[in-house]
Parts: structure tokens; sequence; C-alpha cells
């Protein structure tokens, strides 16, 4: 497997529509069961016999008591504590006209009932009603994801954060200073609102804050609210939908009035494109449930009155897919952006993280900023958390580089599953299939150099070859992009060349799939193609509340062309791969035994072993 850079381990997404169907459903099937007994459980199983042959027992001395309840009598015979027949009356046949002999029986006008009978009774009759009460009330709790707010489908869930030791400030986060520096404005706003109204100005209502997942966009906003000391309401995009239609809107009329209840303060909507994505886009005619949510925002935005101060920050990653109305002018119309973090505001957010925890000396928290280009803050957070945990696994008493750098690879590529058996067989496939990533990406010009290869399986591949860039870059060039692709081939071709085109392995699907979506970006989104050369194709795959949108405006002929054009690139890839390994094959051998023998091999060993190994002139693209 070939891998360049870190993945953002962060997941969000619906939370609990999932429980609270499932407790729906327990419900409805309990509910079930209570009709049917109720339905089917007589309470009473007194046998009936006529009204003759009552009387004719009765006077024969064969019964103790006769209990009459309408026309209903129930019958206790002789030497038994509770009836056990029954009879009835008519307007033709009563215990009088039938010829009871009253001395021979105590006749009562009421049933014979115990007090304990009288209970279960009454248990009986409310006893389903108050089953289904509880099971109800458990129901919209569990809607409510929240204890105290039972019986609310249509409030608002958001989360406030008003105490002190929930305060985030500025100097919490680490870098970001241009996003710091435009909510410093927003922070003013809070604080000084009559500074702005005595010269006319009015405040903003919206501002979005873009940036890829785990940038610090949620961070950021509550540091607004602790820098300017006002209530912070937060809420996801996907949270305002739930099973019912409606239920969104009035979330948000509920949120918005608890805000200008709090003002001043903020509203923060995470993920608002769940929400806010083009209205129509990709439905066949709408979605209502998102569109009322949707206008509700806007209707509210619109309705903040002056001296309101109430201001909404939203986040998303995908600021292109927004409907533009909710970036209409009164509405969020500024935006601040927020970015990867570079090398040097690595380390200040690794240097945040590792400020409370005990960090051995020598450990180089400025060669790992080096090592993590393309990940985010939440990334980074991850790495000094889990090298603490990795740290007290080892009972080491302060957090060593061994287990910063365990920390890292286990964030970027997935721990290690030495307890993995591998068969020899697959030892050696995996070796030549790294071996083959690794000469490939060391030998092509434009390729990132080789950081570690492995063949210890690691989170779901039989092996790892691992290329970082030397350093954070801002563009990748079309020729960085081809060689990414050879490399990412080179294990495919490594197996059939040592093992024959009939033998290669699934090992390499995971790369096929990788250099299919690298070639696809190419073609549609970078204008890199042969003859879709400096062309873009729009299209649109993403999440739209609980629906995949996948959305495309070109037509079937030109997706035809950009099929043709990715299948090129791969097999340019793959050619270059098979010439350069053919063309090295001495090279393949010494590092897939050099793996066999290690297991896992260091870049500069990499770069020893493959001293020597050259760029035949038919892989070159120019
Ligand atoms: P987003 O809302 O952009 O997805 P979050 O604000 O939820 O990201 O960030 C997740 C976590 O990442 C934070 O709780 C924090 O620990 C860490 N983090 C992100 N950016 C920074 C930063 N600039 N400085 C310090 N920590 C950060």
């Amino acid at each position: 497997m070939d891998r360049n850079r870190l993945n953002s381990n962060r997941q969000k997404g619906p939370n609990n529509r999932y429980g609270m169907r499932n407790a729906g459903f327990i419900a409805l099937i309990i509910l079930l069961l209570l009709v049917l007994y109720s339905a089917f459980h007589q309470p009473s199983n007194l046998k009936t016999i006529p009204i003759t042959t009552a009387i004719k027992n009765a006077n024969s001395g064969e019964y103790s008591k006769f209990a009459v309840n309408g026309n209903e009598v129930q019958i206790t015979v002789k030497g038994q504590s509770k009836p056990t027949l029954k009879t009835y009356e008519e307007p033709n046949a009563t215990l009088k006209t039938e010829g009871l002999n009253y001395s021979k029986v105590t006749v009562s006008s009421s049933p014979q009932t115990s007090s304990s009978s009288t209970w279960i009774g009454i248990l009986e009759t409310i006893g389903p009603v108050i089953a289904i009460g509880v099971i109800l009330y458990i129901m919209m709790k569990s809607a409510q994801g929240q204890g105290n707010q039972a019986l609310s489908f249509g409030k608002s869930r958001a989360r406030l954060y008003g105490n002190e030791k929930d305060k985030v400030n500025f100097k919490d986060i680490a870098g970001s200073e241009e996003a710091k520096q435009d909510l410093e404005e927003v922070v003013e706003f809070l604080k000084f609102p009559k500074k702005f109204a005595s010269v006319g100005a009015r405040i903003p209502k919206g501002v979005l804050l873009v940036g890829p997942p785990g940038t610090g966009k949620t961070m950021l906003s509550r540091a607004v609210a602790g820098e300017a000391n006002v209530p912070f309401f937060s809420i996801s995009g996907s949270e305002f939908v739930e099973m019912f239609v409606g239920v969104g809107a009035s979330r948000v009329r509920d949120l918005f009035a608890k805000a200008k209840k709090n003002s001043p303060c903020i509203i923060f909507i995470d993920e608002i494109d769940a929400v806010g994505r083009r209205r129509g886009s990709g439905m066949g005619g709408g979605h209502d449930e998102r569109e009322q949510t949707l206008n509700q925002i806007l209707v509210e935005m619109d309705g903040f009155e002056q001296g309101q101060n109430v201001i909404v920050l939203a986040a998303t990653n995908r600021a292109d897919v927004l409907d533009p109305a909710l970036l209409r002018p009164g509405r969020f119309d500024r935006r601040v952006n927020i970015g990867l973090p570079d090398r040097k505001d690595r380390e200040a957010i690794l240097k945040v993280h590792y400020a409370k925890k005990p960090l051995a000396k020598a450990v180089d928290l400025d060669a790992l900023a080096a090592k993590t280009a393309g990940s985010s803050g939440a990334d980074l957070a991850n790495i000094a958390n889990e090298s603490a945990i990795i740290a007290a696994r080892n009972s080491h008493s302060q957090i060593t580089q061994e287990d910063v750098t365990e920390a890292f690879e286990k964030v970027a590529i997935g721990p290690e599953r030495k307890s993995k058996v591998m068969t020899d067989s697959d030892k050696i496939t995996t070796a030549y299939h790294e071996a083959g990533h690794a000469l490939v990406g060391h030998v092509l010009p434009d390729s990132d150099p080789v950081h570690k290869v492995t063949i210890i399986p690691r989170g779901g591949t039989g092996g790892v070859t691992w290329f970082i860039p030397p350093e954070d870059r801002l563009f990748i060039s079309l020729v960085q992009f081809k060689d990414m692709l050879a490399r990412g081939m080179g294990g495919r071709i490594a197996e059939e060349i040592i093992l024959g085109p009939d033998k290669i392995t699934t090992g390499a699907s995971n790369d096929l799939q990788n250099a299919a979506e690298i070639a696809r970006d190419m073609v549609i989104n970078q204008g890199m193609g042969k003859k879709l050369r400096d062309q873009v194709f729009k299209h649109d795959d993403g999440m739209m509340l609980d629906r995949l949108v996948h959305e495309r405006e070109y037509s079937d002929e030109t997706a035809k062309v950009i099929d043709d054009e990715v299948e090129n690139l791969i097999t340019e890839a793959a050619n270059r791969a098979r010439t350069v390994i053919k063309a090295n094959l001495k090279y393949l051998e010494k590092l897939k035994d050099l793996l066999l023998e290690k297991e896992t091999v260091e870049a500069a060993e990499v770069t020893e072993v493959l001293k020597g190994a050259k760029m035949p002139s038919s892989a070159a693209l120019y």
C-alpha cells in the first residue's frame, strides 16, 4: 500500500437517529403484545350454566352464594371461597320466577370479590395504559437525546457553553492568525455594540467559517464567545432534522428564541451544508424538510432587530455548495477561511497539546511538524493524546520520542497488527509489492522520497510504503501527479513481473482505488487530461441530510471521454512502473531481501540499498 498523507480521523454525522428508530420499533412490539394480551386475556373464566340448573342445584343445597351483578349471577359452590360458575337472568327467567329457595343460599347484589382481586382488576385495566405511557415517554426521551427535554421534539438540541471551565480563548488556539484577526472584529461587535450603533454601522449577523474538518472552526467560535464573555449555543446542521417533517424548522425557531433571550450571544451551526445546500440540487424537485429548515434559518436571521445582539457563526468545508440565499448581505455575508496548518503552525499546535503532558526533553516536535504535512489540528491533537496513552501503556514516566513516533504512525496509517499471522509466501509477495512501490518512488524524479517501508500489517493493509514530502507544498504539478500514480502502481506491477500476470493478488486493491481517484481528480478538477486539458467539470458528491448527492453537469459523451482519460493515465503509470522495475530488478530483489530480514526499513537504509538504481529513459515524461 502506498501512503503519502495523513487522513483525518474525525467523523461527524447524524447521531442518535438509529437509536431512536430502534426504540420506536421495540415500543411497537411491546404495544402489539399488550393489545394481544388484553384481547385474549379474560379476567374471569367462570363456567356458564343454564339458570334452571343453577336454581335446581341451589335448592338442593349445593351452592353457598349467589352474587348478582346486572343480569350476571356468579355462583360459589359450597366449600369453595371463590365463584366458579355463572348464569344469566333474563326478564322471563330470573332467580325468583324460576323458584329459588332463598333460605338455601345467600344472595348478594354485587359480585364477590376479595380485596386482592379488586387490585388485580384495577391493575389489569389501567396497567396497559400506564405501560404505553411509559414507553411513549422513553421514546420521546431517546428522540431528544437529553433527559431533561422529554416530550419536546421541536425544541432545539443546542448545547449551551457558558461555564468558566468550558471557556476557550484565542490563546488556546495555536496558529490561525488571520482567522483570529478576522474574528477579533466579531468579539468587538459583541463587546461594544453601542460603539458601532452610534455611528450607524450595521453589525453583521452571520459569519461563515470555511475550512477542512478538524482545523479548529468550532474551537475558534468558542474562543470568540470566550473572548467576548457571552454564552455560546452550538448545534450541528444534521441535528436539525429528525424523523418528522417540520421538526427542523421548529428546532430553529426554538434555538433562536433561546438565543435572543440570552443576547448578546453566539449561535454556532456546525456542518451548515447539511441544511444549506443549494435548494433543489440533486433531489429532483427539492426536499421539503431541508428547505423548511433552511427557510426558517433565513427568516430568523432576517428577523434580528437592531440591538438584538446575536451573531450566528456557521462552519462548513463545502462553501461552494451552499445556497446563494444564505450568502446574501445581511445573512452569512462574512467569510473567514481556515486552512490546514503550515509547518510552523503545526509545531505550535503540537506545543499547545503537549503543554500539560510530561514530554521528554529529547522529543523533537519540529521534526514531527515537518513529517505531518496535510494534517489538521485535530490530527495533531490526536497524535499528542495517543502518545500519552502509549507512554502510559509502556509505563514511561515521560513521553519519549519512540512513543511519539509510534503515535504518529498509528494515527497516520493505523496500528501495527503484529499478531496477524502471514504465511511465508504472503510475506514474500508483500515484500516484493512494497519494494516495487519504494523502487519506483525512489527512481522517478518528481516523487516524494521514501520515508519508511514495512511488511508488518498496519490497519487493514498487508504492508506500507510511506512517502513524505520534504516540505509543505502549496501546489502539485502534473509530473508530480504522474509519478504519484506510477509509484502507486509499483506494487501491482512488481507482483506481475515476479509472480507472473496470472498470479497477481488482491494486495493491490487499495492502490488501484487510490490511483483511480487521483486520475479522476486530475481530469475532472485539475484540467490535466490529455484531450480535456484546461477544462474542469462540475460535479457534486456529498451528503445532504441523510442522503448521498451525486450530481454532474456534463453530458454522457463527456463522461465517456473522462473515463478514457482516466484509463489512459493509469495505463501510462503502469507502463512507467513496469519499465522502472524491469530495468532495476537487482535492486527490487535487494530491498525485498532486506524487508524479509528486518520487516521495517527506514529512509536512510532504503536510499542505501537502492543506490545505483537508475531511471530508464523510456520512463521519462519529457
Ligand atoms: P472543526 O470544527 O474545524 O472540525 P474543531 O474545532 O472541532 O475542528 O477541532 C477539533 C480539535 O482539534 C480541537 O478540539 C483541538 O483539540 C484541535 N485543534 C484544531 N485546531 C487547533 C489549533 N489551531 N490549536 C489547537 N488545537 C487545535
